[in-house]
């Protein structure tokens, strides 16, 4: 890795196998951001306790499945750096740091926060580990002085603390912190299989790029598409249907998409004949990832390696920027 290039930083919580939302949402920008950023990819397993803080009974296997899942559609640990979270523990005391700049009704006011807190039924006994979090995403970043985040839309607002928290640190402290930008993918948010909401490990929605080609049909057969459409006849809704959202992503053949489309909004084609085409599509995509990731799986002991050793680089990368943090801040005592 050049020490010219920029830095990027992002990363996924070890709670299971990664979808096609992670794909489309974040994982496509970074196999292209690799050759020309310094990437930094964060196993984020000190973000799963916020919310997983109990089920830690598979966390080495979680662990090491996303690392196949990473390696399976491309991401290469020789051109990037794999870390884990808990192994950098510069990471955890920036976060104290920089809590001191951050007010908690600015933190409350976070989006996600607030849907993570509802969606777990938490009311207002969440744990500080979990209000905090936020913050922990802000030294993900900052540890590394990173200029380039890929996200999905829901992390947008994190994005935005990060900024803040660094414009805050430079004009009390010292101008040290590089402001980061968010990079936001083509298809920002995929919607899930129910067509309810986004795509989610915990939504049982998900096609994930683990899935057999079976378990992929099967998925698809059963996807939510036009609930006003009972019987072929019946002209159809293209714009908002998963059906189709699925199909413009995944069907290179304009000329059938288009006439799918066309034939769905008169009522001349059923709802198999287009699901038949998108499970195709949806296993030619998933086919080169499961034939790596039955490589990577032949040398799995080797993941370990990787994730200690990419570990090290990256704590020596923080390492570094944080004595020059705690300097600013005159935690320099000697
Ligand atoms: P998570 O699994 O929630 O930790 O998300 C890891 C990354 O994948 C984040 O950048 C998310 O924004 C992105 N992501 C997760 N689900 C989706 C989705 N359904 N559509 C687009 N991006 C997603």
């Amino acid at each position: 890795m050049s020490d010219k290039k920029k830095i990027l930083v992002t990363g996924d919580r070890p709670t299971g196998n990664l979808h096609l939302g992670h794909y489309v949402g974040t994982l496509e920008n970074r196999i292209k951001l690799q050759d020309s950023f310094d990437c930094y990819f964060l196993i984020a397993d000190l973000h799963m306790l916020t919310t997983h803080q109990d089920r830690v009974a598979h966390l080495k296997d979680n662990i090491i499945e996303l690392v196949v899942d990473w390696m399976s559609v491309g991401l290469d640990p020789n051109k990037s750096c794999f870390y884990l979270q808990s192994k950098i523990p510069e990471i955890s005391e920036l976060t104290v740091l920089l809590s001191m700049l951050c007010s908690v009704p600015r933190i409350q006011r976070i989006p996600t926060l607030k849907e993570k807190i509802t969606s777990m039924n938490l009311n207002d006994n969440y744990s500080l580990g979990l209000l905090s979090y936020p913050v922990l995403m802000s030294s993900d970043i900052l540890a590394f002085n990173a200029s380039v985040v890929p996200v999905g839309e829901d992390q947008l607002s994190h994005v935005e603390l990060t900024r803040e928290i660094a414009r805050r640190f430079n004009s009390t402290y010292k101008n040290l912190l590089v402001e980061p930008d968010p990079m936001i993918s083509k298809v920002s948010r995929l919607v899930g299989t129910d067509g309810q909401g986004k795509m989610s490990k915990s939504l049982n929605n998900s096609i994930y790029l683990s899935d057999p080609e079976k378990v992929v049909k099967k998925k698809v057969m059963k996807m939510f598409t036009d609930p006003n459409r009972t019987s072929a006849d019946i002209p159809g809704k293209v714009e908002g249907n998963p059906l189709f959202i699925y199909h413009d992503i995944f069907n290179s053949n304009l000329a059938e998409l288009e006439e799918f489309k066309d034939r769905y909004k008169r009522g001349k084609i059923g709802d198999v004949e287009v699901k038949d085409s998108l499970v195709r599509n949806i296993n030619n995509f998933l086919d080169p990832i499961r034939q790596k990731r039955s490589e990577i799986l032949r040398n799995k002991s080797e993941i370990l390696d990787i994730i200690i050793e990419g570990s090290k680089r990256a704590r020596e990368a923080t390492r570094k920027n944080l004595e020059l943090i705690k300097e600013a801040m005159s935690l320099n005592f000697k």
